[in-house]
């Protein structure tokens, strides 16, 4: 005891020490004093010879209760055999900078500090006592243990590592996903779970993160400890040091393993989708094509057995006619099912020619007329419109929108009226049937799209058609850089409204 070069054990103020009064001992003295970190030293045997204000603080004894104490007394039970390590070290003059442990506060509190403990020498050299440095890290310790809790928890795979790849921690969801446990993985490098042909992804990831920037939501694969390959999506971050020195790297690995099986699966599902709609269309268009040939043949044919119209009034002759209403019904239907094919394959040509649009839709309207006399079919138009446009697929456009104004219109008068807005031509064509449920006005427009009309299934039941009509006539106007829609108030009929742009000759 006497030889020991003893710190002063009592309190001592800096501020009420002048300026120039101030020696290297009175100095180191009042640093110790105002310290943060608790700052003790002691004997070899553990008997208290400093204790700074600090460590009153942190551990709840006064500075005179606790010199000539011991030690121990901050030492939890559990933890004293370490107590005896340490201290054998210290004899062998051996310091033991900054690590983890836990002491214990007077009322029995436990702080969690970082410690560093050196010995202590006396004028000859010999090692007489220790000095304990204790930064209480417990708010810190608390954060990392949520963050720790956090990191075990995740079923992303969390790993830090170096900025050489040498793997510094290996979290549980790691373990789990890679198949090697922390103790395997820790201290080796991180290419061990990189597939070879990959392998200079990690010279790219890791020369990111020396330049400071982030990897983000990278999609790669990895190999598992048992060779399974992983899709994973990769977010690697730079790590710094407290100085702010970029010194290695945390990864976030995601196994997305089942979202690209799924992905790929619904790619399959799609590609087989794609497949049978053009097989669909192939056998419609073959279908449409193969059916077109006799019909020609029949309309030759009909053609020779109404010669002259020798058969008008007789029995044959009504069989002959009500043949021919079918075959025009038949040949109507294949010619729209040789339109899909064309429009679908791109090979819908517009053959445009001058004409008097009211000219063609009155023509049109007297077809109907002659073939359904009692449904007057009104046109009205303001002016004469003479635009270049294909005058068949015109035609067919009319011939559409009538069809289906006869067809839902209850045997109610039709209107068509033309007019003219500036260099577009305006074609409306109203009925007065049960009109179009609003859920349905935009799908009709659609292939093979045959809706209820208003209020029942009239349509599917007692119409007979494709569900091609609109569709084909939009085409149709769209080709010709027009636009049509339709309005219609339930139980009030329908009003389609065409809007062509008229080409001056
Ligand atoms: P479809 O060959 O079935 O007539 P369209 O494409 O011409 O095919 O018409 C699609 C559907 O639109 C029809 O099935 C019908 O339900 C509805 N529709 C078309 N025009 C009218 C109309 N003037 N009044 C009521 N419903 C209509």
């Amino acid at each position: 005891m006497a030889e020991f070069v003893q710190i002063p054990p009592t309190s001592v103020v800096l501020k009420l020490i002048p300026t120039e009064t101030l020696t290297p001992d009175n100095s180191s003295t009042a640093i110790l004093e105002s310290a943060h970190d608790a700052v003790i030293a002691h004997l070899l045997d553990g008997t208290v010879t400093f204790w700074n204000p600090a460590a009153e603080r942190m551990f709840g004894y006064g500075a005179t209760e606790a010199v000539g104490g011991s030690i121990r007394r901050i030492i939890p039970p559990e933890l004293l055999a370490e107590e005896d390590f340490l201290l054998a070290r210290i004899v062998r003059g051996e310091s033991l900078p900054d690590f983890r442990t836990i002491c214990v506060g007077k009322d029995g509190h436990q702080v969690s500090v970082s410690l560093t403990v050196s010995p202590i020498r006396n004028a000859q050299g010999t090692i007489c006592g220790a000095s304990r440095i204790a930064r209480d890290v417990t708010t810190r310790t608390h954060t990392d243990a949520v963050l720790a809790a956090i990191v075990a928890s995740s079923d992303d795979a969390i790993v830090s590592k170096t900025l050489d790849g040498i793997i510094t921690s290996w979290s549980a969801g790691a373990e789990r996903m890679f198949g090697y446990t922390a103790a395997e993985a820790i201290g080796r490098s991180v290419r061990m779970i990189i597939p070879p042909e990959r392998q200079a992804e990690e010279d790219y990831v890791l020369g990111q993160i020396r330049r400071g920037e982030k990897v983000d939501h990278f999609e790669t694969e990895r190999v598992t400890k048992d060779g399974r390959r992983l899709n994973i999506s990769l977010t690697v971050s730079p790590m710094r040091n407290e100085a702010g020195t970029i010194i290695g790297a945390s990864k976030i690995a995601r196994d997305i393993t089942e979202r690209k099986q799924w992905e790929h699966e619904r790619e399959v599902a799609l590609q087989r989708m794609a497949q049978a709609v053009a097989s669909r269309d192939e056998f419609i268009a073959t279908a449409a094509h193969e059916l077109r040939n006799p019909l020609n043949v029949l309309t030759l044919l009909w053609r020779v057995l109404d010669h002259n119209n020798a058969l008008a009034g007789t029995p044959q002759g009504n069989l002959v006619e009500k043949a021919r209403v079918q075959l025009a019904r038949l040949t109507s239907l294949v010619d729209r099912l040789l339109d899909i094919t064309r429009i679908r394959a791109g090979a819908f040509e517009l053959y445009r020619e001058e004409f008097e649009l009211g000219e063609l839709i009155r023509e049109v309207a007297n077809r109907f007329v002659i073939e359904s006399p009692k449904i007057p079919i009104i046109v009205e138009a303001d002016v004469a419109i003479v635009g270049h446009w294909d005058r068949l697929r015109v035609d067919q456009v009319v011939t559409n929108l009538l069809s289906n104004a006869i067809k839902y219109g209850e045997g109610k008068p039709i209107s068509v009226a033309i007019s003219c807005e500036a260099d577009t031509a305006v074609v409306v064509v109203s009925d007065q049937g049960k009109g179009i449920a609003p859920d349905n006005l935009g799908r009709i427009f659609d292939r093979f799209e045959r809706v209820d009309s208003a209020t029942d299934e009239i349509d599917k039941k007692s119409h007979e058609g494709l569900g091609l009509g609109l569709w084909i006539t939009r085409r149709i106007v769209e080709a010709h850089g027009g636009t049509i829609f339709a309005e219609s108030e339930v139980g009030r009929g329908s009003r389609f409204v065409v809007r062509l742009p008229h080409k001056s000759a």
